[in-house]
């Protein structure tokens, strides 16, 4: 079965939060993997996640405990995915993917990616010995199901291909080999730096693309050369899926709005019929967003889902059906200490909340 590990994270309150209802929140820790939320009608509901990252929690948290074994996976090419998911834009999707200043900012408030940078390169760097390795990044943006080369803006919509050497691949896409951090650093701010230009080229928020991150690594063997390994791992910023009622949405901004959404729900699907331990019909080909995904998904890989909410009362119903987003797939998954059966998880849920209160998850 699929392994999927399901962490929420709390940013702290903003500003605009803050004038609006001061410091009160909607959330209560219980312990690092459940607290109660108060909904619209002021109830309690528990929810219970593999890890939960409260307001204070700090990037080499969610980093250690999220993206160390992805890596490690990945150096034993065991496929990886790492997903900011939130339904809110300003929810720290991207401050927990990239955090402030990819290259060049506050050492603390450094994201996952150039942190899994680093740490891919620490992993290879033990392994010297024994392998040759090459690395290579691809950066693309999926906007309104087109997919877009963020090294190569030329390049507006990439073809999906499969085939049996290479598994799923984006035809044409530019694969920046990289030898250490600090090009891979590099490269990172190229592409996000492309972002932003055909951003203001097409006069849409980034909020409203989901940007895909793609390293390849691939070993081989110094002492048997003809063996060679690849592992994957793709990290994901997705796009917000407010309601559209919210946004004032018409127009473009409703299309953006569907198509968002569609694709959020493929991601939804995928994920679902992969924890349900299902094999013959995972529906891929529902999204381009789901079908860049197939490979670091499916098989024996490790995805990660990190839910991204904001703990305040103006937020509630972006954050509820966050929560729920992320409780659903946990519900069937077997993240912790390779628990196998439906069974092992009931008894992980129950655990978790012998605590006697309402639970979101035994609800749904
Ligand atoms: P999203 O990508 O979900 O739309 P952002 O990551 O851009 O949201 O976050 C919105 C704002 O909140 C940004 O100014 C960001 O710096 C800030 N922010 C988000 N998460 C955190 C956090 N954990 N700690 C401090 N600031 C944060
Ligand atoms: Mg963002």
């Amino acid at each position: 079965m699929v392994n999927v590990t399901v962490c929420v994270r709390f940013r702290p309150l903003s500003l605009s939060e803050k004038r609006l209802h001061g410091d009160s929140i909607c959330i209560q820790a219980l312990n690092t993997q459940s607290f109660t939320f108060k909904d619209e009608k002021e109830e309690d509901i528990t929810f219970c996640f593999d890890r939960v990252f409260y307001q204070d929690s700090e990037q080499v948290d969610v980093y250690d405990f999220l993206a160390m074994p992805i890596i490690e996976g990945a150096v034993n090419a065991i496929n990886g995915t790492i997903i900011a998911y939130g339904q809110q834009t300003g929810a720290g999707k991207t401050y927990s993917m990239e955090g402030l200043g990819v290259l060049d900012g506050d050492r603390n408030k450094k994201g996952l990616l150039p942190r899994v940078v680093d740490g891919i390169f620490e992993f290879l760097q033990s392994l010297v010995e024994m392998t040759k390795w090459t690395v290579k990044l691809s950066m693309v943006e999926i906007y309104m199901d087109k997919i877009r080369d963020l090294f190569d803006l030329s390049k507006d919509n990439i073809q999906i291909k499969e085939n049996k050497c290479q598994g799923i691949f984006l035809l044409g896409a530019t694969e920046i080999p990289i030898t250490n951090s600090t090009e891979a650093l590099q490269c990172l701010c190229h592409g996000i730096a492309n972002r932003a230009v055909g951003e203001t080229q097409m006069n849409l928020a980034s909020s409203r693309s989901h940007c895909v991150y793609i390293f390849s690594v691939q070993q081989e063997s110094r002492t048997n050369g003809s063996r060679s390994k690849t592992g994957k791992i793709v990290l994901v910023d997705l796009a917000g899926s407010e309601k559209a009622d919210r946004t004032g949405a018409g127009g473009i901004v409703l299309e953006e709005a569907k198509s968002i959404n569609k694709s959020l729900s493929a991601l939804g699907n995928v994920i679902n019929a992969l924890t349900a331990g299902k094999v013959n019909h995972i529906p891929y080909r529902d999204s381009k967003l789901t079908r860049i995904l197939q490979d670091a998904l499916g098989g024996n890989s490790r995805t990660a889902l990190l839910c991204c909410c904001s703990p305040s009362p103006s937020n509630v119903s972006e954050s509820l059906s966050t929560l729920r987003f992320g409780a659903r797939h946990l519900l069937k998954s077997s993240p912790r200490a390779n628990m196998s059966d439906a069974k092992d998880n009931m008894e992980q849920i129950i655990d978790c909340e012998s605590l006697d209160y309402k639970s979101e998850r035994l609800l749904e």
